[in-house]
């Protein structure tokens, strides 16, 4: 625990230079690390001491980044990856393998869909999708004695529901699973999933933590909340013969998720990020305070704009009153609801083209939650992939247009929108 409150945590985070080291994070782009004694050297590799052997493994501008995200999060400990996919991708891996299933909500991002129901289907994991609003046993009965996690989103992409974290959790502790949190649109500024039941959440930096899309890079947060020790998780506890037999919760107690993940699949796997992308997620963070209480107000105001315009259908933002997750999101993440929303623009997927040729601030992006206003279509491009009845059951309609709604001056943002959504109904 730090002894500096969040927005301070934000700018400052863990990184901590000695008398004449420099102010502001080095980028140590090395692969390799010089050392006088070989003896270190082997307490290095026994786990021993901490330090850095191998950039595959870990470098000290990605610890400073990993050190920074869990003081956030308030997590035991942090692995930096590569992309969203590879934290995604790990987040399972390291406590399933064939055989094992997982309960996973059906409104996520279309690229952990498409990893969960095909890829690591492929590998011999087994998953049903359940609806999250479902009810508890509803969601319960779709357990089975194979099953070893619960995953969601705290805010879906693009399906903009919130989750029920009191309901997920409580699942996770009647099943005796850990609940694995995408937290990717709240960021810990405005959730901690921790505090609300998770036991592991995930990101991806490429979005809100970047903050101004210049880097591709995942991270996974152990929060050091949940017993593997239950006979569920025999990698866990049992010898690792890959490692020399170590035994994870034995050696690392509440830190061995976190370890294993690090040691066994980052290892193995090598999903490692580039120290240079580390440094442009560290530097995102000391502003996420700021971005983030902005994006999210920008955001309200303009779902409140388009709400009362002629040419919208629908409006889908969890920050309006009228939305059916408003109470989720007032619960969950009071400080704001992020600054994605969605909303259906008359004429369907025809006027939603005209529309963006006739936007000039807001371009289309494949990307969210950048400084930058932008929209997508995701039915014609993030989740295309899907068939129509899997994007519906992940809440994508064809007349809807995704916003992330950027840090401009509201007014300039709302112009954009006036201007093309009557040109484009036209
Ligand atoms: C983008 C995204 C991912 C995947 O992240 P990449 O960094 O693009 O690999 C996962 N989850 C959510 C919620 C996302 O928005």
């Amino acid at each position: 625990m730090t002894k500096y409150r969040f927005n301070t945590n934000c700018v400052q985070g863990t990184y901590n230079p000695k008398s004449g080291e420099p102010r502001v994070l080095p980028i140590t782009q090395s692969t390799t690390f010089s050392y006088d004694d070989p003896d270190y050297v082997a307490d290095l590799f026994d786990l021993k001491v901490g330090g850095s052997f191998y950039t595959r493994l870990g470098n000290p501008t990605t610890d400073a980044f990993e050190g920074k995200m869990n003081l956030l999060e308030g997590g035991v400990g942090a692995l930096a990856l590569s992309s969203g996919q590879s934290a995604s991708l790990f987040a399972i891996l390291n406590i399933c393998k064939a055989g094992d299933h997982v309960i996973s909500s059906s409104s996520i991002y279309g690229g952990t869909y498409n990893l969960f129901n095909v890829s690591l289907r492929k590998l011999g994991i087994d998953f049903t999708f359940v609806d999250p609003d479902a009810d508890k046993d509803t969601i319960l009965a779709s357990a089975k004695p194979n099953t070893k996690v619960i995953f969601g989103e705290t805010i879906a992409n693009p399906g903009m529901s919130i989750l029920d974290f009191d309901k997920f959790s409580f699942i996770a502790k009647q099943l005796d699973i850990p609940l694995i949190v995408d937290n990717t649109l709240a960021t810990p500024y405005l959730c901690r999933p921790f505090e609300h039941g998770a036991n592991i959440i995930i990101h991806s930096t490429s979005k809100y933590t970047d903050g101004h899309a210049t880097s591709l890079g995942g991270i996974l947060i152990d929060g050091g909340n949940f017993n593997w020790n239950n006979g569920k998780f025999p990698d866990l506890v049992e010898p690792d013969p890959s490692y020399h037999g170590l035994e994870y919760v034995k050696t690392f107690g509440t830190a061995a998720y976190i370890v294993k993940a690090r040691v066994h699949l980052l290892r193995d796997y090598g999903c490692t990020p580039s120290p240079f992308n580390a440094f442009m997620f560290h530097l995102g963070l000391e502003t996420l305070h700021l971005r983030m209480e902005r994006h999210s107000e920008n955001a309200l105001k303009l779902a409140e704009f388009l709400q009362s315009h002629p040419c919208v259908d629908w409006v889908k933002y969890p920050g309006l009153k009228s939305d059916p997750y408003f109470p989720l999101a007032q619960k969950y993440m009071p400080k704001g609801a992020s600054g994605i929303l969605s909303f259906g623009i008359k004429g369907g997927a025809s006027a939603g083209k005209e529309l963006v040729k006739h936007l000039d601030l807001v371009r289309l992006v494949v990307h969210l939650g950048d400084l930058r206003t932008s929209i997508l279509h995701p039915a014609s491009t993030t989740h295309r992939q899907l068939s129509e009845k899997q994007q519906i059951e992940s809440g994508i309609l064809p007349e809807m247009i995704r916003v992330s709604v950027g840090i401009e001056d509201i007014d300039d943002i709302i112009e954009d929108f006036d201007k093309a959504l009557h040109a484009a109904a036209k």
